[in-house]
């Protein structure tokens, strides 16, 4: 094929995703990974966050093997030399049990530990063994091994709430506990005073058997009936306290006994937001009831229940008058559901609003979706980025969405959504099993690539939406898409060093089902006409045919490669961008409110200096000076603002083959910063500058200043001859010098 014909085929295939015959077969793109993904091609060898270790409470209450391992070490290896040998067993094992658990095992901690190190050596490597048991015995937690993988969201949130439950359940036990031993004594102490307690038998009863023969127990009745105290509880009173230490005693939301892991007679896990629901409201009466006996139980306790007052209160007491902060001291309902289940559409909007404490968690396993338009376009984590958007505007529930790679990072922000008052969702994305790259990353690119970000909403953090969203950890929050280095040998096997974003496309080449939307590029083909994917979704060319998108791959032998992307996967990217904006407004990143206020604002200072200037000629005819140097006097009051001398000066003496923008009239519009973030950035007044002239291409430049509706960015002259096309750009440059 002509080189022509190639890039003919290449753009057939982009605009309509078929390829040429004898076209790259789908099974060896399935085989390709992201060139960023390269370093990560043992996983088992890294000591990164996964696994963890599901085990311990409050902060504790997951932590990654690798940091059980360090704080092991840290305890028994001694420093230097001496512990060398230890050390290096230690990682051994920590990177065996890594493989184990990749390869599906299952077990605690220390059932992995012990099957790692046999695995590692045999029983006569005594050495060995003697250091693995010192170093299992020092490990400070123990507790089920879970890695990245499609279980993951719903065992992790289960071990997180089961740990906030029991926390909970601890405090409600411990009041309960105190006030059935305080209601039995004051009972006892009534019993003890009362006619029963004096009968014979019952004096008998209160002494030993030795002493029965001692005694004339009818003598001493008769003595104690004529002399002892009279009174005690009255009727109305003891019935109260006997009723209330009834509902105490028998209560069904908190385990009885002193056993922390015992479990309470009703269930609080469902398998749907409606049976949740119908269960929360069918305990309710017997909430009230608990709460009531809580309340008079107190009262009675402390001697300070007043009849008068009292009695019509609690006459009243029912399951309307249960607050929100009373159902603080119950068990919430948890429900760990599929996205896609029944459960995970109209019912769970309709429970979330309903202000019943459910703590909802939907696994979400799949990102891209065909849309009902077809072939048109596909739609990419619509539903599942709408429940949670859904969930937000309901004003009161607490909102996470998180890949479930980014789980133990956002662990204390599970936690607080846990102890939530209200209802909270907890929107997970976890790759499912299948595929030739692990589900760690393919988990983590949806959250690098900006297809499925983090973020919360929490309602009780304050009382505007900066105080209540966060963005969480996603990666550099101010640009369309994380950029990071990429180093390779080019075809003469010089170092190269590129700046790559990690785009929604690069997720989308993770998904072995979505191989048709790329064709592997010839390396004749690598000329201008291609672009990578983050250029093309700066500024998609308005002529689709324009240029080609690609992204760069590596193969198993790390070999690199432009795989060309088909339209209908860019305009999803670009789809997926917009959706990350909305996100970046919400959290106060390029707001466009405020973008435009500020450009209504500078554009009224710059229309006022205007005025100023043409009227600068005609005040300025009285002095006599004005006379010797007119032109000259004017001039600098038109180019540069009376308030920024010190730039106008700059702007004066700057050379004219420098690159440079005038920084104190950007509108902050996004738009050079989108062509390259790296190259362009924004001051702490948020108004862009060259952060680094080399971050890009002198294309870029032009394109940037071409784009800047001020006409403030003033690209000089290239700094690199051997960029192709120089000739027609320093064209294009000119309006701008
Ligand atoms: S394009 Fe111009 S106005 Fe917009 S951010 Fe860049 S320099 Fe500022």
């Amino acid at each position: 094929m002509t080189m022509d014909s190639q890039f003919r085929a290449g753009l057939v295939f982009h605009l309509t995703g078929r390829r040429a015959d004898g076209g790259t077969a789908e099974s060896t793109i399935a085989a390709l990974r992201p060139a960023l993904m390269a370093r990560h091609r043992d996983l088992a060898s890294l000591r990164y966050d996964f696994p963890v270790v599901l085990a311990g409470e409050g902060d504790d209450y997951v932590r990654p093997l690798s940091g059980l391992v360090d704080a092991a070490l840290h305890a028994v290896a001694p420093a230097g030399a001496a512990g060398e040998a230890r050390r290096r067993r230690a990682l051994g094992i920590e990177r065996e049990i890594r493989r184990l658990v990749a390869a599906g095992a299952e077990g605690t901690l220390s059932q992995l530990w012990d099957r790692a190190a046999g695995a590692l050596a045999p029983a006569s490597d005594t050495a060995f063994h003697r250091d693995a048991r010192v170093l299992r015995d020092s490990l400070p937690a123990d507790g089920p091994v879970a890695d990245c993988d499609a279980s993951l969201p719903a065992r992790f949130l289960r071990h997180a709430w089961t740990a906030v439950q029991r926390d909970r359940a601890r405090i409600a036990g411990e009041r309960i506990g105190r006030l059935v031993i305080r209601l039995g004594e004051i009972l006892r102490a009534d019993r003890a005073r009362s006619s029963e307690a004096l009968v014979p038998p019952a004096l008998q009863a209160g002494f030993g058997p030795a002493h029965h023969r001692m005694f004339d127990f009818d003598a001493m009745s008769r003595l104690l009936v004529r002399s002892g105290p009279r009174g005690g509880l009255c009727e109305r009173r003891r019935r109260r306290v006997e009723e209330a230490l009834a509902v105490l005693e028998t209560q069904r939301f908190f385990a009885r006994g002193a056993d922390p892991k015992a479990l309470p007679a009703h269930e609080f896990e469902f398998r749907s937001a409606a049976a949740a629901l119908a269960a929360f409201r069918e305990r309710l009466p017997e909430a009230a009831r608990l709460l009531k006996a809580l309340q008079v139980a107190e009262l009675e306790v402390e001697g300070s229940y007043v009849e008068d007052v009292h009695d019509a209160i609690f006459a009243s007491y029912g399951e309307r008058s249960v607050t929100a902060e009373d159902l603080a001291l119950f068990p919430d309902y948890l429900v760990c559901l599929e996205h896609g289940d029944p459960g995970a559409a109209g019912t769970l909007s309709e429970a979330l609003s309903s202000g019943v404490p459910l703590k909802v968690v939907v696994q979400v396993a799949d990102l891209v979706e065909e849309s009902a338009l077809g072939q048109g376009r596909f739609a990419f984590g619509v539903r599942a980025a709408q429940l949670a958007a859904a969930a937000m505007g309901l004003d009161d529930v607490f909102v996470l969405q998180t890949a479930a790679s980014n789980l133990l990072q956002l662990r204390s922000r599970v936690e607080r959504g846990l102890r939530y008052g209200g209802p909270a969702l907890f929107s997970i994305y976890a790759a499912p099993a299948g595929g030739p790259l692990p589900a760690y990353l393919r988990t983590a690119a949806a959250m690098q690539s900006r297809a499925f970000p983090a973020f919360s909403y929490d309602p009780a953090a304050g009382a505007d939406l900066a105080a209540r969203f966060s963005l969480e950890n996603n990666p550099q929050p101010e640009s369309d898409w994380p950029v990071d280095d990429l180093e390779y040998a080019d075809q003469e096997l010089q170092a190269v060093k590129a700046s790559i974003a990690f785009t929604f496309a690069d997720f989308a080449l993770c998904d072995g089902r979505l191989t048709e939307h790329f064709d592997v590029a010839p390396r004749a083909l690598w000329t201008e006409g291609m672009i990578q994917a983050q250029e093309w979704l700066a500024r998609p060319p308005q002529d689709p045919a324009g240029a080609l998108p690609y992204v760069l791959a590596v193969d198993e032998a790390d070999l690199l490669c432009r795989l060309v992307v088909d339209e209908r996967l860019m305009r999803a990217a670009l789809r997926c961008r917009d959706a990350w904006h909305r996100l970046q407004e919400l959290a106060g990143i390029h707001d466009s409110h405020a973008a435009r206020l500020i450009a209504r604002e500078r554009k009224a200072w710059e229309e006022e200096h205007r005025r100023e200037a043409a009227a600068a000629p005609a005040t300025a005819a009285a002095p006599a000076t004005a006379a010797a140097a007119p032109q000259v006097a004017a001039e600098p009051v038109a180019r540069a603002p009376a308030a920024a001398p010190a730039a106008a000066e700059a702007d004066a003496a700057r050379n004219p083959d420098e690159a440079y923008i005038e920084t104190i009239r950007c509108s902050t519009c996004n738009e050079c910063t989108q062509v390259n973030p790296r190259m362009f950035a924004y001051n702490e007044n948020k108004q862009a500058y060259i952060a680094d002239l080399k971050a890009g291409t002198y294309r870029q430049l032009v394109e940037a200043a071409e784009s800047c509706q001020l006409s403030i960015i003033h690209p000089g002259k290239p700094w690199d001859a051997e960029e192709p096309g120089l000739d027609e750009l320093l064209e294009r440059a000119k309006p701008f010098a």
